[in-house]
C-alpha cells in the first residue's frame, strides 16, 4: 500500500455534490489495469503543486475529469516494472501532464502507472527533486521559450514581458529568458515583496501587474518583442496590444481569467502571433527536445532558490497558499514523506 490524495464527490440521482480531496492509504488494484498505454509502473519520489493541482486539490472545477481520482500533473521517481521496450526497472524518470491528474490518476502519491511513452529520463545533471521542481511548470516554461525562438524572435529584437512572474510557471520563465539572453521585464501582483526575488532570476525590469489589468486600447504603445503569459484576460489582450511589430505572445495560462476579449488590429496592422503552449498534449518529441534544452540551461541553483519542499500530507494546505497567491516559484512534494 502507498499513500495518495484522492478526489472524491458524492453522486446521487440528483447529480453530484462538491468534489473534495482526503488524504488517503490505497493499494495498487486502486489505480488503472496495467493495460493498453499504462505500461509502466513508477515508484513516485516527488511531486509538486502546479495551479492545476490546487484547483483539484481544493475540490474546484476545471481540472479533474473522472471521479474518484489521485490528483498530480507531475510524477518523478523510479521505473519499477515496465512491460514497455524503453525503460527498465530502476530507470529515473519524470512526467509531465499527458493526461495524470485530470482523467489518469497522478502524481500525488507514492506511486504510478503510466505510459512509458510519454515518460522522459532525468537529465545526469540534475537530481530527481530538481527534476520534479522544473516539473510541469519548468517544461511550459520551456516550449514557450522554444516557441518564442521558432518565431524568429532574439535578444535584440527587444524586451520580454513574462506575466504571473513570481508563480511557479513565470519565475522559471523568467530564469530560462534570461539565460537565453534576452531583457525580461517580470509582471506580478507582487511588486513589493517579490521584486528582487525577480531581479535575482534574471529580470531587468519589474512592473505592477495593475499596468496591465485595466480596459486597454486595442493598439498601445510598442514594447515586447515577446511575451510568455501565465495569467490570460485582460493581461494577455493588454499584452499582445503593446506587442512590436512582427511579435509574438505564448498563451501559457488563466490564474486571472480564461476569457480572452480583444480586437484583431494587433494581428492584421503589426503582424503579432498568439501561440498556445499545451504541456499536457506535448509529443515524446517534444518533451524529450524540451528536457534537453531545460538540462542545457536551467540554472540549478536559481531553481533551488526558487524552490520549497513538503510533504506529502502538506499538499493541500500549500494548494490552499497557492490559491491565495501567496506561494512563489515552485513547491515540491516529497511523496515518502
Ligand atoms: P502559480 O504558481 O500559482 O502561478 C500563478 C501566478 O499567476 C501567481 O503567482 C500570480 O503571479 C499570478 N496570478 C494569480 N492570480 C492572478 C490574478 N487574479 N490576476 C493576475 N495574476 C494572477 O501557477 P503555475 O502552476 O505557474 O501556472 C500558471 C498558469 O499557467 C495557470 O493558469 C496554469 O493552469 C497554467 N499552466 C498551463 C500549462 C499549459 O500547458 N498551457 C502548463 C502549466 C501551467 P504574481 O504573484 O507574480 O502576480
Amino acid at each position: 500500500s502507498f499513500p495518495a490524495w484522492v478526489v472524491r464527490r458524492s453522486e446521487s440521482e440528483h447529480g453530484h455534490g462538491p468534489a473534495s480531496a482526503a488524504f488517503e492509504t490505497l493499494d495498487a488494484d486502486a489505480l488503472d489495469d496495467l493495460s493498453g498505454d499504462l505500461d509502466t509502473v513508477v515508484r513516485v519520489e516527488y511531486s509538486s503543486v502546479n495551479y492545476k493541482d490546487a484547483l483539484a486539490l481544493t475540490g474546484r472545477p476545471g481540472v479533474v475529469r473522472r471521479w474518484p481520482l489521485v490528483p498530480g500533473v507531475d510524477a518523478t521517481g523510479v521505473v519499477l516494472e515496465t512491460s514497455g521496450s524503453t525503460w527498465c526497472p530502476g530507470d529515473v524518470v519524470t512526467l509531465n501532464g499527458a493526461g495524470l491528474g485530470e482523467n489518469l490518476h497522478g502524481g500525488l502519491a507514492g506511486r504510478a502507472h503510466v505510459d512509458g511513452s510519454r515518460l522522459v529520463r532525468i537529465p545526469s545533471t540534475m537530481s530527481a527533486r530538481q527534476a520534479a521542481a522544473l516539473g510541469t511548470a519548468g517544461f511550459t516554461a520551456m516550449l514557450a521559450v522554444l516557441a518564442i525562438e521558432r518565431h524568429g524572435v532574439a535578444p535584440e529584437d527587444g524586451p520580454v514581458l513574462v506575466t504571473g512572474a513570481a508563480g511557479g510557471l513565470g519565475s522559471i520563465a523568467v530564469a530560462l529568458l534570461s539565460r537565453a539572453g534576452f531583457e525580461v521585464t517580470a509582471s506580478t501582483g507582487r511588486v513589493s515583496t517579490q521584486s528582487a526575488f525577480l531581479t535575482d532570476l534574471g529580470a531587468t525590469a519589474v512592473i505592477d501587474r495593475g499596468e496591465l489589468s485595466g480596459p486597454g486600447t486595442p493598439m498601445q504603445a510598442q514594447r515586447w518583442a515577446a511575451v510568455v503569459d501565465a495569467v490570460g484576460e485582460p493581461t494577455l489582450v493588454n499584452a499582445v496590444a503593446q506587442l512590436r511589430q512582427g511579435g509574438i505572445a505564448a498563451a501559457c495560462g488563466l490564474a486571472q481569467s480564461a476569457e480572452y476579449v480583444g480586437t484583431v488590429l494587433p494581428y492584421i496592422l503589426r503582424g503579432v502571433t498568439l501561440a498556445g503552449i499545451n504541456s499536457v498534449e506535448a509529443t515524446p518529441d517534444e518533451r524529450v527536445a524540451a528536457w534537453l534544452r531545460l538540462e542545457r540551461d536551467a540554472d540549478l541553483a536559481l531553481l533551488d532558490g526558487l524552490t520549497a519542499v513538503a510533504p506529502l500530507a502538506a499538499a493541500r494546505e500549500v494548494a490552499e497558499r497557492v490559491l491565495a497567491g501567496d506561494v512563489r516559484g515552485r513547491t515540491v512534494i516529497e511523496t515518502g514523506r
